[in-house]
């Protein structure tokens, strides 16, 4: 199972005016990065795997997908993707979350969307098409997944499900009742799950075979929370960053992160400068894919135990 770390538009660190995308402080890679064509990004991670995402999130308010003065149409995202993306990327049909009064509308436009998208991406050569499965009842969304598999899809994600995120029953639910339904079908099928990366969740996708899932949540542990987190065993143990010019009660780290932006006077350890924060959020993801690369060195294991380890901690707060 792969995870791809979501990256946001400012997400790179500047050392001696140069900007510098996060991984190259990263000691492991994770499998891709998660973008959206909703924002530019400074840098873009190329030399890895781009889940290209349409930026359903950001105009999920508008019945009329719009991204600034740009109508969000498959034609303008195709533009989009051709101009960032590279062979080997996945590309997101554009797709509207099934939220407010018209979702008739919303639902008409998903199906639409899907429908043309599928044929412009063939323009596009390399690149995997990926259309998002939504729908108001469980049959409403078999019914679009099997839609998506007769348009020609061979990479499906499930989205939608990160409002009703706590209700862990119901998602999953959901989730296993369609991948039973895809994994049926005569070939073979990419299945992504959107926005849903908790230690429960990470337990069932590798249960039932999910093929990759995202998350955001080391930017947000790390920005908001001010959680720090330091593998110990093989666990991961949460610390609280210090407030700016206190002293750090954390044990100090030497990961290739935060060693190298101490000697560019960044702590980590501490809330201040945007350096600081983005950095420790850097650093909390370094430890989990550390995390992870050990427990597959030691024991060879399967996805599932470095799962628990990752998001274990990501989740922990
Ligand atoms: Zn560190």
């Amino acid at each position: 199972m792969k995870f791809f770390a979501a990256i946001g538009k400012t997400d790179y660190i500047k050392i001696n005016g140069y900007k510098r995308g996060i991984w190259e402080f990263l000691e492991h890679q994770p499998d891709g990065w998660l973008c959206s064509i909703a924002f530019n990004q400074a840098v873009i991670p190329h030399h890895s795997q781009i889940l290209w995402d349409c930026g359903a999130y950001t105009y999920r308010h508008l019945d009329v997908p719009m991204l600034g003065k740009n109508l969000v149409t498959p034609h303008w995202a195709i533009h989009q993707y051709k101009k960032r993306s590279r062979s080997g990327d996945i590309i997101v049909a554009p797709d509207s979350l099934l939220l407010g009064k018209n979702l008739e509308t919303r639902i008409r436009f998903n199906y639409e969307s899907a429908r043309q998208f599928i044929e412009l991406s063939k323009k596009l050569e390399g690149r995997i098409a990926m259309a998002v499965v939504h729908g108001v009842s469980i049959e409403a969304r078999i019914e679009r997944a099997l839609d998506l598999y007769n348009f020609g899809y061979r990479a499906i994600g499930i989205g939608g499900l990160v409002a009703t995120a706590s209700n862990k029953q119901y998602n999953t639910k959901i989730i296993k009742i369609i991948t039973q339904e895809l994994r049926q079908l005569p070939e073979p099928i990419w299945i992504h799950v959107f926005g849903l990366s908790s230690p429960a969740y990470a337990r069932v996708f590798d249960d039932i075979n999910i093929t990759s899932f995202d998350g955001a949540s080391h930017f947000k542990e790390a920005f908001i929370a001010g959680s720090f987190f330091l593998i110990k065993g093989e666990r991961l143990v949460k610390y609280k960053a210090s407030k700016p010019h206190e002293n750090p009660t954390v044990p100090l780290c030497n990961c290739l992160c935060c060693q190298t932006l101490r000697r560019y006077g960044y702590e980590t350890r501490s809330f201040g400068v945007w350096q600081n924060n983005l950095g420790r959020a850097v650093h909390n993801l370094n430890q989990l894919l550390i995390a992870q690369k050990n427990t597959e060195n030691q024991n060879k294991s399967n996805y599932k135990q470095l799962s628990l380890i990752i998001n274990d901690c990501i989740s922990s707060a």
